[in-house]
């Protein structure tokens, strides 16, 4: 199995096709979806369209496909987050809406001792951001890889003896070879919204034979899209950050 990981593309169609176009050439036979499918960005329905249509996806739901599809409300969401869940929930198709609505809630096994969530596997909506949290997720559950999203950070969590520590994922092309006896939290970035500094779209490709996970980045016309969240009149800070990568 190769499978292509994506998360947090927020209908963002731009990145979104770059991605796809660097994975094919890549090469995957099934795609992992970590949620944040929709929010923030202009093209929720064309983000949602290209998704549902990628070879065997497995996904689950994040905390903007959870409230634009009317499952919960945006009441934690910041200003601008909450008036792009509320542009999305009013822009999206009734096919649109409906699968999103029913994504499961992570975290879900793509194979034996393998899993998939949005925040972390212990909670949807967790930022999962320090060692700490980590090693709580590595103590309640007996997975030897868990993918994840959220925070848009590429990189790993690695677990080696009793030791827990983050390895970041920089560069156009970052393999992580995967060892016996260690566990591993990965994330694979952010396609549609990178908050590491770097714009360019991010996303993963997991080899099971080979045991690695590799990194990718790459450039996309983030000026079009920063320019269609300015035309579709959502706050114009969620164009200026596609330029930040921030
Ligand atoms: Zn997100």
């Amino acid at each position: 199995m190769r499978a292509l990981v994506l998360s947090d593309v927020h209908s963002n169609i731009e990145a979104l096709a770059t991605a796809l176009e660097s994975a094919a050439a890549a090469g995957y036979d099934r795609t992992l979806a970590l949620g944040d499918l929709v929010g923030y960005g202009p093209d929720p329905n064309e983000t949602v369209d290209a998704v549902r249509a990628l070879p065997g996806l497995m996904g689950v739901r994040g905390n903007h496909d959870r409230v634009a599809s009317g499952l919960g409300d945006a009441g934690e969401f910041n200003h601008a987050a909450r008036a792009a869940a509320l542009w999305t929930r009013a822009s999206l198709s009734p096919g649109g809406r409906e699968f999103l609505a029913g994504l499961p809630q992570g975290p879900r096994h793509f194979t034996d001792g393998a899993l998939l969530c949005h925040g972390s596997p212990l909670d949807e909506d967790q930022y999962l951001l320090d060692a700490g949290q980590a090693r709580r997720c590595f103590a309640a559950l007996p997975f030897a890889l868990c993918f994840y999203g959220h925070t848009h950070l590429p990189g790993a969590f690695v677990l080696e003896g009793e030791h827990v520590h983050f390895e970041p994922a920089a560069g156009e092309r970052t393999v992580l070879a995967l060892q016996p006896g260690r566990r591993y939290l990965v994330n694979p970035g952010s396609v549609g919204q990178p908050r590491d500094r770097d714009p360019r779209c991010g996303f993963a490709i997991y080899d099971e034979a080979a045991r690695t996970v590799t990194f990718h980045r790459v450039a996309y016309a983030a000026e079009e899209t920063r320019r269609k969240i300015l035309a579709a009149g959502l706050p114009s800070w969620l164009g200026d950050r596609l330029l930040l990568g921030a």
